[in-house]
C-alpha cells in the first residue's frame, strides 16, 4: 500500500494511508540509503500489525530547513498592513519556490484593514504582471478562504511569511480550529521558542483532499542561504525571455548595450524596483562569497 509521511518522530514515522493515520517503522536498507522526510511518498507492507516502509518514491524537491519534501505550492503570505509588506522578503519567498520547483501563490492577508499603502498596490500590479497569482484574503473575516481551499486539493502546500502576517490565523481557519486550540507541533514550538531557531519541526495536515504543512521554519526566512550568486538570475521569472550578449551575463556589471535586462528595465518592460532589489541581493551574495574566500585563505 502507498502512503505519505506526515510527521517524523524519534524512531518512527507517522504515515497517512487513504485517510488513515498509522505509525510505521522503516526497513533497515531503506533507511541506510536516504533520509526520510515529512512529505515523502512511501510504499508500505504490514507484518503482524506493524507497518513497514519498504520503499521511498523519488522526491520532487527536498528542503533542509525545515526538513520537508515534495512541496507542490507555497502560499507566500504578506499582510496589507501591520506589518506592511516587505518586498525583499517577498522576493526571497519566491526565489525559494523557483529554486525548488514549487509554485508560489502570493496571498495578501488582512485585506479587511482599510488604510491603503503603496506596497500593497505595488504587489497586486507588479507580481501579477510577472505571472504570479495574487490572492487577496482576510483570515480574520474569512475573505478568500474558499479560493485557498480550492488550491489545496490534491497538492502538498506550505505557507511562508514573516511573523505576524497571519499564518497561524489562516491555518486555524483552514483547519477549523478555535482560537484557543493550539495547532500542534509547529505552532506550539513556535510559541515556546519565539525568536529562536525553530526550523526543525514540521507536520502535514490532511485537509480539503490535500496536505498543508505547519512549518514555523518558513517564517524565519533565511531563504537565500546556499544560493550561488550566478544562479540568482534564474529565479526571476521576468528575466527568462531575454537573451544578453554574453551567456553568463549577471545583469549587474555589464553595460546596457550588452545586457538586455538592463535595456528592458530602461524601457519599462521589467519593473525597475524589482530589478534594483535583484541587484542588491546579487551584491549581498557577492560580498558573502568574498568573505568566504578570505576566511579560507587565512
Ligand atoms: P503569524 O505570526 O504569521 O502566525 O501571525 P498570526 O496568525 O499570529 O497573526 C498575527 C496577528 O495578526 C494576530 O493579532 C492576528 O489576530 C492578526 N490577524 C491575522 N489575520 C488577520 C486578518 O485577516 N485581519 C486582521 N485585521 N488581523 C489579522
Ligand atoms: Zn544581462
Amino acid at each position: 500500500m502507498e502512503g505519505i509521511i506526515i510527521e517524523v518522530k524519534p524512531e518512527k514515522y507517522i504515515v497517512e494511508i487513504n485517510e488513515n493515520v498509522v505509525s510505521a517503522v522503516v526497513r533497515g536498507n531503506v533507511k541506510k540509503k536516504e533520509k526520510l522526510l515529512v512529505g515523502d511518498k512511501v510504499l508500505l507492507s504490514k507484518e503482524n500489525d506493524v507497518y513497514i516502509i519498504e520503499k521511498v518514491f523519488a522526491k520532487k524537491n527536498s528542503l533542509i530547513r525545515p526538513p520537508i519534501c515534495n512541496i507542490d505550492q507555497m502560499f507566500c503570505i504578506v499582510s496589507k498592513n501591520h506589518p506592511q509588506p516587505d518586498l525583499n522578503v517577498l522576493d526571497k519567498q519566491i526565489i525559494l519556490c523557483e529554486k525548488n520547483n514549487i509554485t508560489p501563490i502570493i496571498c495578501i492577508n488582512k485585506t479587511d484593514l482599510e488604510e491603503e499603502n503603496e506596497n500593497y498596490k505595488y504587489i497586486k500590479e507588479v507580481y501579477s504582471n510577472i505571472g504570479y497569482e495574487v490572492l487577496e484574503i482576510s483570515a480574520e473575516k474569512g475573505i478568500g478562504l474558499d479560493k485557498i481551499k480550492e488550491k489545496l486539493k490534491n497538492k502538498i502546500s506550505a505557507m511562508s511569511g514573516l511573523s505576524g502576517v497571519g499564518k497561524s490565523s489562516l491555518m486555524r481557519k483552514i483547519l477549523n480550529l478555535q482560537d484557543e486550540e493550539e495547532i500542534e507541533v509547529g505552532d506550539l514550538m513556535k510559541k515556546i521558542n519565539r525568536g529562536k531557531h525553530t526550523t526543525k519541526y514540521v507536520k502535514l495536515y490532511y485537509v480539503e483532499n490535500g496536505y498543508l504543512a505547519d512549518t514555523p521554519g518558513f517564517s524565519s526566512l533565511e531563504l537565500v542561504d546556499g544560493i550561488e550568486k550566478n544562479d540568482l538570475k534564474h529565479y526571476y521569472n521576468e528575466f527568462s525571455s531575454y537573451t544578453c550578449k554574453y551567456q553568463d551575463c549577471n545583469h549587474v556589471t555589464e553595460s546596457i548595450e550588452e545586457c538586455s535586462i538592463k535595456k528592458a528595465v530602461e524601457e519599462k518592460e521589467i519593473d525597475s524596483k524589482r530589478y534594483e532589489r535583484y541587484k542588491k541581493m546579487y551584491q549581498t551574495l557577492e560580498i558573502k562569497d568574498k568573505m568566504k574566500y578570505k576566511n579560507k585563505r587565512r
